[in-house]
This record gives structure tokens, sequence and C-alpha cells, in this order.
């Protein structure tokens, strides 16, 4: 279901994103009801599992060992911790559990950690997501056998802007481990960043090289550069957010059977450009780190604005057949 339906050029996609904006919607809402149900949403929940000092250099990143952000850093939390934020979540209405740590990869010890909390995840109901850096040989494997349900690699930007944002891994790596988790049966979580200092073209190549992959990514991160003090990117220009709707719009067009994610960035939007944004084709959001905290969903920000969209969060039990196994 996911094999790209054609193979993109990247003529094709800028000529999307040319397009005078309620005929790109339009033919992003044409794309989005082949597959999905335009009026859900799916919830994924987000949990930092190891914070901060990361030997990495990516520009936009709070948690890098090479920026002075004052961020406090967390060594890998415990397992019991892990399980009962995914009740949490679950609990909120979420869908999937997506851990995050910060390192440039998991190394032998901690896998067995990782795998110990993916069976947690599992075992209260949700999916799994890890996102954990480059995985080296056989790493996805054992994931893969825990029952990890996705593993999430962003490409961050295109090719030719990548050496502006990131030098401690490179593009290749970064495209070695999207196979390794193809290869190993999960599912691929990979998308980028808009407001990196990137020009349109690159925005445009990096959808065709996602776009492009033997199995198009399941899940399609859409994030919006949130400039933090203190990183290289903290002065980066804000990208006119119309061009965010555009990215997305794009995304759902090239790769219409993907979730696409509205990601980092949309709790500085305003409620009338999220609208847009799922308009253009994102169905997928995670639900604030209010809803792991609290036990009154109804007063939730995100709930309330999908009530007056009338719309409403995917149920567990969906019927989309790329996720079927
Ligand atoms: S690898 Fe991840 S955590 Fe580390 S600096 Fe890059 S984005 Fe941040």
């Amino acid at each position: 279901m996911s094999e790209p339906e054609t193979r993109w050029r990247r003529e094709q996609i800028d000529e999307l994103f040319d397009l005078p904006l309620p005929e790109l919607l339009y033919r992003a809402q044409e794309a989005q009801r082949r597959h999905f149900d335009p009026g859900q949403v799916q919830a994924c929940s987000l949990l930092s599992i190891k914070t901060g000092a990361c030997s990495e250099d990516c520009a936009y990143c709070a948690q890098s060992a090479h920026h002075r952000t004052g961020l406090e850093r967390e060594g890998l939390l415990d397992v019991a911790t892990v399980r009962a934020a995914a009740h949490q979540a679950r609990q909120a209405g979420a869908t999937r559990l997506c851990m995050g740590a910060a390192w440039r990869g998991p190394g032998e010890a901690d896998l067995d950690t990782l795998i110990a909390m993916v069976q947690a995840v599992k075992a209260e109901g949700l999916e799994a997501c890890l996102s954990a850096g480059v995985l080296a040989e056989g790493q996805a494997e054992r994931l893969a056998e825990a029952g990890l349900d996705y593993f999430n690699h962003n490409l961050d930007t295109s090719a030719s802007h990548y050496d502006q944002v990131v030098s401690t891994r490179s593009y290749e790596e970064r495209l070695e481990t999207l196979e390794r988790i193809r290869q190993a049966g999960m599912r691929v979580c990979s998308g980028g960043i808009v407001g990196l200092g990137e020009s349109r073209a690159d925005r445009v190549e990096m959808l065709e090289t996602l776009a492009n992959q033997p199995v198009q990514p399941q899940s399609v991160p859409i994030n919006q550069l949130i400039p933090i003090p203190g990183t290289p990117l903290e002065d980066a220009e804000p990208v006119d957010p119309f061009e965010m709707v555009r990215t997305i719009a794009a995304a759902r067009i090239a790769m219409p059977g993907s979730y696409v994610r509205l990601a980092a960035g949309r709790e500085r939007m305003s409620d009338e450009l999220q609208a847009l944004c799922f308009a253009a084709g994102a169905n997928s959001i995670f639900l604030g780190d209010r809803l792991l905290t609290t036990d009154n969903a109804d007063e939730d920000h995100d709930r309330q604005l999908l009530a007056r969209l009338g719309m409403g969060l995917e149920p567990r039990e969906h019927a989309c057949a790329e996720l079927e196994p």
C-alpha cells in the first residue's frame, strides 16, 4: 500500500508547491480521502527517555552537547517510568507512544533496556515507536523482534542543505538507517523540519527523497523549527506559515497513504493555521504533554480544537490498510 504510487520527479513536487493554494489544498484533500477519513487525526504521545548531552551537533537541537542551551540532562529512564507514561498516554487517547533518546545511537548495553521499554509499551496496548539515532547492524532486528512498530529517523532536510545542519552524521548514514528499519520489517517514521534556513528547493528535494524511498515512510512528521536560544539556529528567519501548509500538502499528495504529522511547532500555531494544516492533509499530532498528567482530557485544548473543527481522534482500531501487518 505504501509503495510509491509513482516515482516522483523533483519538478513534479516543485509544481505542486507553485500551485494556487486552493488548488493545492484541493489536490491534497483528494489524496487524503483515498486513504483516510478526513475527520480523524491520529494521536501519538511523545516521551523523552534520555535527555540532553547528545554527542551529535544538529544545529536546531536543544539536546546537543555542542550547544549551550541550559537544558537539564537526564539519563536513560527506567522501564517502570516508561510503562507508567504509556498507561497515561493510552488513558489520554493516544494510540502510540514515541520514545526519544538523545544520543548518536544505542550502545549494546542500552539495547536491552530499550527492548524492555518496547515490551512495556506494547503491554499497555499501545503501538511503540522509538527515535534513537543511527542503528548499527543487527540492532533493528532485535528491536523488531521485541515488537517495535515504528522507528523514527528524520532526514531533517535535503541532502543538499544537510551539511548546514549536521556535521557529525552523514545523510548516507541516515538513509542506511531507514533501510535497516525496513529490512527488519518495522515501519518507518521519517520527515523533516521547515525553517532550518533551507530554500523551497530544499524542501522539494527532501520530499522527493522521502517519497521515492523503496517503501514510503508510513509516518511523515513535518516539524516547524522552534528556534532555541544557544543553538546555531537561534536567529533563523521564520518561514512563511503558508510555506508550512504547502509542505504538508505536497507531502500528502506525494505520500498519500502515509500519516503526515503536524509535529513540533504546532503549539506556536494559531488554531486557524492548525486547521489549515489539517485541510492540507496533516492527520497526525502529538498530544500535548499536559495530557500525560491530567485526567481531565475534556479540557485539553487539542480536543477542544478538534471538536470545534468537527474532527476527532482516530480510534485505536483503525482500518487503514497500510497499517495491517
Ligand atoms: S541526534 Fe537527536 S538529540 Fe542528538 S543533537 Fe541531533 S536531534 Fe538532538
